[in-house]
């Protein structure tokens, strides 16, 4: 199939660059095996040069971004690689591997507006993607460079990760479309096992270790820093780059509008960071004009975050994170938090926290809405929930929720819930099968119970 594929101006030379986030001088290019400043360790971020990208004006580049979106021009038919010169200019398109990630859902949640007094309220379902979770937007950007670095003739034998389940699955998904070696450290007994099969599955060397992820990340920094195995962590800013065009790929579906509020769960803080990143991007080149408020949402029993922000993000301390439904993040000491706070200070931002029954509810009554959503989600709807509560949003306003992950990987969650299995949530919403007699009667009897229950529930309502 063949049709005009727009271009951005072809004189433009697009260039961007490692730079220490703590403001060390120093530039080092993307194709180097770099994750830290050499001078302060701090992390790296990745540093466009804007002159080229506003050599071609906004309006022409939202023409190129839409003759792209979704169509079948290798690779620029991915939400990522659409906006390839803002992402990764350098990787040649032959090394991309790419699953034709982003283009995910944006769902107006007309009935959860309903229930909660919102007009304009949307949920991203960037968990409707290849391996199930919104990694693959950086996944495909950090594989595509080792893709690269090894056709440059550079030693990596393995790409290798920390994960709380859905870095890993995404890893190991990118590795095996590239045929390169995949290795993936998890926590023992705290992933879902669709998230263990998933690595199993892709081939992926797999190691239960007897942590948490805290503590596999420290292993995974050593083994990587001391043999020459790619780190594919969020620490590696390469997958921020990619999952900043959240940001691009929301403002692309409501027609270059910025929404007013999104609410964003957080863990290692990598994508509230990138989303941050993205919005800053595009102010910078004219794309929009505004920018929105965002919040981030964090399971009460792994808050470092929340209770930076009640100090005015003045300190931060780590803190041991205790067991979650939440479990992708399970986080303590976030890799990402001080990209995390530069983001929300610009953006008038706030964290909100969420116990283990309010995500449990949260998510469940957005499920009775026609979503299905992973308890991460559940985080994010709850916090916004809170915010409503308090008077804080206005019932027009746009809001947009980032869903991270699908439900489908959390089924255990979603069966103790609607089977009541969880003692201290309440399960407002449970629903479980009803075991009946195969006869006429029994089951119109069963049936009719329950449609009158339903309508008493909807006329309380
Ligand atoms: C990774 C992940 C998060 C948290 O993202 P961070 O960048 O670590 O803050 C949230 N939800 C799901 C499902 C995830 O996999
Ligand atoms: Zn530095």
């Amino acid at each position: 199939m063949t049709f005009p594929l727009k271009s951005p101006n072809p004189a433009a030379k697009y260039r961007a660059v490692f730079r220490c986030i703590s403001g060390c001088p120093g530039d080092y290019p993307l194709n180097e095996i770099i994750y830290q400043c050499p001078k302060c360790q701090d992390l790296l971020e990745v540093v466009h040069d804007l002159d080229p990208l506003r050599m071609t004006p906004p309006e022409e580049w939202r023409d190129v971004f839409d003759s792209r979106f979704m169509r079948t021009f290798w690779p620029y038919g991915s939400g990522v690689w659409g906006k390839k010169e803002f992402v990764c200019p350098d990787v040649l398109d032959e090394n991309i591997v790419s699953t034709c990630e982003g283009g995910s859902n944006l769902f107006w949640a007309e009935q959860l507006g309903y229930r909660w007094g919102l007009k304009d309220l949307w949920i991203k379902q960037c968990g409707n993607s290849h391996s199930g979770s919104f990694k693959d937007l950086g996944m495909t950007v950090l594989v595509s460079m080792v893709k690269q670095m090894r056709h440059e003739g550079k030693n990596i034998p393995a790409v290798a990760c920390a994960s709380t389940g859905d870095t890993s699955a995404s890893l190991a998904a990118y590795c095996a479309t590239a045929g390169i070696p995949a290795i993936v450290f998890l926590p023992k007994n705290k992933v879902s096992s669709a998230q263990l099969v998933q690595p199993l599955a892709h081939g992926a060397i797999t190691l239960a270790i007897d942590t948490d992820f805290d503590g596999c990340m420290q292993i995974v920094k050593e083994i990587t820093g001391r043999n020459n195995i790619y780190l594919a962590n969020s620490m590696n800013s390469l997958r921020i780059e990619g999952q900043k065009t959240i940001s691009f790929e929301l403002c692309q579906q409501f027609d270059w509008e910025v929404p007013d509020l999104i609410v964003i769960p957080g863990g290692n803080l990598g994508n509230v960071s990138a989303l941050g990143q993205g919005f800053l991007l595009m102010k910078a080149v004219g794309l929009i004009d505004r920018m929105p408020r965002i919040v981030c949402a964090q399971a009460e029993n792994a808050n470092p975050l929340y209770l930076s922000y009640l100090k005015s993000f003045n300190e931060f301390d780590s803190v041991p994170a205790k067991p979650t439904l939440a479990s992708a993040i399970q986080i303590g000491n976030p890799v990402s938090v001080k990209k995390a706070i530069r983001v929300l200070k610009r953006f008038n931002g706030t964290v909100e926290q969420a116990s283990e029954a309010e995500l449990a509810e949260a998510a469940a009554e957005g499920d009775l809405t026609g979503l299905y959503n992973c308890p991460h989600t559940g985080v994010a709807l709850a916090a916004l929930k809170k915010i409503i509560r308090r008077g804080e949003v206005r019932p027009d306003e746009r809001i947009v929720v980032i869903s991270t992950a699908h439900g489908l990987k959390f089924t255990s969650f979603k069966t103790r819930y609607h089977t009541s299995e969880y003692k201290d949530i309440e399960c407002r919403f449970a629903n479980p099968p009803i075991e009946v007699h195969a006869t006429y009667d029994a089951v119109r009897n069963a049936l009719f119970r329950s449609l009158d229950a339903r309508n008493a529930q909807i006329s309380k309502a």
